[in-house]
């Protein structure tokens, strides 16, 4: 996974495979598509126009997304991370949607940007009509967007059309629970058919669309399977407060100690990429231990290395054990802290929360 960079505070990553699945773009649109609709030009060309165009499709397809995260925080839902992939992009939200009305309305947004994007890119195709490279740049993008436009509606879970049966299920039942349960199943359908599909056009002899639509199949499939999962940690872990969870006692150093001293000292001895800081028992930053390395044998205290404190870095006592999870999945710290009106009072760990889930089972989830 790598960090692009930051949108309005929403960290944009890369999965590796985003880079075989943009090379293989750039490589049909220059090989296949361009040579295909401008007769005539030089591979240079066809190249850098494949470039070009496959930048923009990842552009709408991070717009797309964007949109998604502003709409949750329009309903007061964060937004964890963007991700793009290699069959698109994923928001991870924070907390799911308050109610039905705001999971349909982030939900619905994304096919709404990608259609309009769409039309956008027709238009601007009929504006450049006499220059050839940008009608056929216009001219791809416009199809691109439509169809993962009108893809995402296609109501398996975890796809955009999958969160709109999921939030119509919700309203209609008022179980958010069971309505994730039943979407997520509705997905594996979705992505079994799919798959099933490619297995059919791979027979019948097309195997470029065929391997496109099996892999596709598989990925929803464990997409859909994964969101089934993660629906059940979640309502193990919604009503599980921070406070029940945290280790209360966490190593903590002074933000006047020296960060050589830390980092012969505390950071050796405890196998932690890094340990929070305080002024007092105020939380005040984060020494992470790249930082401590890069100031090796140098006279520098550990207030002038650390990083400062950010909203993905804390929860609170009274916060949910599944909010801390999600924060420290995501952060570069790889755990959060727990501060009540500005003291730290602990620390989780995937460890922590791996205990409760462990612990016996609530009955309800059995009843069920
Ligand atoms: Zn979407």
């Amino acid at each position: 996974m790598i960090r692009l960079f930051r949108i309005g505070g929403i960290p944009i990553r890369l999965d590796a495979g985003w880079f075989f699945v943009f090379g293989l773009i750039v490589w049909s649109l220059a090989s296949g598509y361009f040579p295909y609709v401008l007769p005539g030009g030089s591979d240079g060309a066809y190249w850098a126009g494949g470039v070009v165009a496959a930048l923009l499709l990842f552009t709408s397809v991070l717009l797309h997304e964007l949109s998604h995260a502003l709409v949750a925080r329009a309903h007061g839902v964060g937004v964890a991370a963007i991700t793009l992939h290699v069959f698109g992009g994923v928001s991870e939200l924070e907390t799911e949607p308050p109610d039905p009305r705001a999971e349909f309305g982030i939900a619905i947004i994304g096919p709404i940007v990608s259609v309009t994007l769409g039309g956008l890119a027709f238009a601007a195709r009929q504006v450049a009509a006499g220059h050839d490279w940008l009608a056929a740049l216009f001219t791809y993008l416009a199809v691109v967007n439509v169809v993962v436009g009108v893809f995402n509606l296609v109501p398996g879970f975890p796809l955009d059309g999958g969160r709109i049966l999921r939030a119509m299920l919700w309203w209609w039942s008022g179980r958010f629970e069971r309505a994730s349960e039943i979407a997520s199943r509705v997905g594996m359908g979705v992505a079994m058919l799919l798959a099933a599909l490619g297995v059919a056009r791979l027979l019948a002899g097309e195997p470029t669309g065929g391997v496109w639509f099996l892999l596709l199949g598989l990925f929803l499939f464990q997409a859909a399977r994964r969101a089934h999962d993660v629906a059940r940690i979640r309502s193990r872990l919604a009503p599980v407060t921070v406070a029940s969870v945290m280790t209360p006692s966490a190593v903590a150093v002074s933000s006047q100690a020296a960060v050589d001293d830390v980092r012969n000292g505390e950071l050796a001895a405890l196998e932690l990429g890094s340990l929070p800081v305080v002024d007092g028992d105020t939380l005040v930053g984060f020494l992470r231990r790249v930082d401590a390395d890069r100031a090796r044998g140098r006279a520098f205290s550990v207030a002038e290395v650390m990083a400062p404190i950010r909203p993905d870095v804390v929860v609170a006592p009274s916060d949910s054990a599944w909010l801390a999870l999600t924060r420290l999945g995501n952060n570069d710290v790889g755990r959060v802290a727990v501060v009540d009106r500005g003291r730290l009072v602990g620390m989780v760990a995937r460890e922590d929360v791996a205990r409760a889930l462990s612990a016996p089972r609530p009955s309800l989830d059995r009843a069920a």
